[in-house]
């Protein structure tokens, strides 16, 4: 096949350390000579490498001093019918670190280059075997770590979103080929009928865009999952409850305030998707140098919270500094926690003067918790039953991307029934188009994609 790239590269595709069975991997234009230099069969003769996407037998060989290094399993699978749309090796070595060193350095002295994070991918989106939504897809399905995300990456994957992208795209190439094909004769007005039907073409498109671009809202959560911040002056029980969300031991609990000095992350499974439950140090004036950067450290969590839990103690009469966290965080969504249910109540729920939901928990007897959880998923936006095909947006980049388009396109329709001129029309139609092109990979700058692959990992 012809090849966009002229060298091949190889990587370990596997989690480095010890395992059963670990995969060098190998694509490009020479990726079966060099192949066929490491490969030999058990009685030393050379190795067939015909009958693409059949896995036979082989041993591995160290290129320098032609010793076996590995029994192997080898598959090799010919272009253009590959993940990367190129010739590709997939050696199974056996797992192990030093091992795999020797072999993807022998595969390097064979004439490959070690791939950097994220190649294969790039490849596969460069050869067009997978356009951007789809590469970035692949990541997602690997990060996943709940329900909803999986969901959320597979449909990406299968091109749920591009699909419904490239048909948005072809509208606007429609509306704006008539419109420009009446640039030429501008003495002729655009038929009155016509007119219309673009202008309803044209809302359709920017209330399918808009619609797209609100399921952002639920498809974030279900990509990053949803953070929760324990928010509370100390001792009220925090650490306690972050322990009994997770159900084992994880956040330092003290009896001295302020021990927890900075903030630990954990994922929690809430319904079908992934919160991510993090404790802050209590908020509290100090003169303690570690402590004070903790307090920092929870002021930015507080401010990233998808959701803050705000923690009091049931059992002591509510202090000033409640009282100022009360304050403080009334602005964001949170719910207001009464923990320590199991001890007497010092004060009842009026005397907080809030209009958020109280919700009574017991870290120690673990009670509470339940609803709490069905609390956090009642104030998640809903996941929409409007939404044709149940498509999500998952990443800032495609929400942006969705956004701009909408508000050209939305323009496009208001110079349309403004009797703007056409020119102007067809100008906006070109930026909605462009932030379309570049959503899906059609036309995306050079370094937006390299940001958006190298965040992938070696050998994916
Ligand atoms: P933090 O500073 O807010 O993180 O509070 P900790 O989790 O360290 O808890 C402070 C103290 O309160 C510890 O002695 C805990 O054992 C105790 N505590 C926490 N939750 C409960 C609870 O639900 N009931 C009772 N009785 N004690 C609790």
């Amino acid at each position: 096949m012809a090849s966009y790239f002229e060298d091949t590269i190889a990587a370990i595709a596997t989690p480095r350390g010890a395992g059963a069975i670990a995969i060098l991997r190998l694509s490009g234009v020479d990726a079966y000579t060099i192949a066929g230099k490491l490969l030999r069969r058990a009685d030393g003769a050379a190795l067939s490498l015909d009958d693409s996407h059949r896995a036979r037998r082989a041993r591995l060989l160290d290129e320098t001093e032609g010793r076996p290094l590995d029994e192997v399993l080898v598959l090799p699978m010919l272009g253009p019918g590959t993940a990367t749309g190129e010739d590709c090796v997939e050696i199974h070595c056996h797992g192990g670190a030093f091992l795999l060193d020797l072999a993807l350095r022998a595969t390097l002295a064979a004439g490959a280059r070690a791939a950097r994070p994220g190649e294969f991918t790039q490849r596969a989106f460069l050869n067009g075997r997978l356009d951007l939504c789809q590469a970035e897809a692949v990541a997602d399905l690997a990060e996943a770590g709940s329900q909803a995300g999986l969901h959320a990456a597979w449909q990406q994957l299968e091109g749920g979103l591009s699909q419904r992208i490239h048909r948005l795209r072809d509208q606007l190439l429609d509306t704006r080929a008539l419109v420009e094909a009446h640039l030429d004769f501008p003495e002729e007005d655009l038929p009155a009928e016509t007119l219309r039907e673009l202008e309803t073409a044209q809302a359709g498109v920017v209330q399918e865009m808009e619609a797209l671009a609100a399921t952002f809202a639920r498809g974030r959560l279900a990509r990053e999952g949803v953070r929760l911040v324990l928010a509370g002056r100390p001792n009220v029980g925090k650490s306690s409850l972050m322990n009994a969300l997770l159900g084992r031991e994880r956040a330092l609990v003290s009896e001295v305030p302020g021990t927890t000095r900075d903030y630990l992350e954990e994922p929690l499974a809430i319904g079908d998707l992934q919160a991510l439950l993090s404790d802050t140090a209590g908020i509290r004036v100090t003169r303690n140098a570690v402590e004070k950067a903790g307090v920092a450290r929870s002021r930015e969590q507080i401010e990233a919270a998808d959701i803050l839990l705000v923690v009091f103690d049931g059992s002591e009469p509510l202090s000033a500094m409640d009282r100022e966290i009360l304050e403080d965080t009334a602005g964001r969504p949170r719910l207001l926690l009464r923990n320590k249910s199991d001890l007497d109540e010092a004060w009842s729920a009026s005397s907080l003067g809030a209009t958020s939901r109280l919700l009574p928990v017991s870290a120690k007897a673990a009670s509470g918790l339940a609803p709490l959880c069905q609390a956090v998923l009642e104030m998640l936006p809903a996941e929409g039953e409007t939404v044709v095909e149940k498509v999500v947006v998952t990443r800032a980049r495609h929400h942006e991307a969705l956004t701009s388009a909408g508000a050209a396109a939305a323009r496009a329709g208001e110079l349309l029934s403004a009797g703007g001129g056409l020119d102007l029309v067809a100008c906006e139609l070109q930026a909605a188009t462009a932030e379309l092109d570049a959503l899906v990979g059609l036309s995306t700058p050079e370094d937006v994609l390299d940001r958006i692959f190298e965040r992938f990992c070696i050998g994916k």
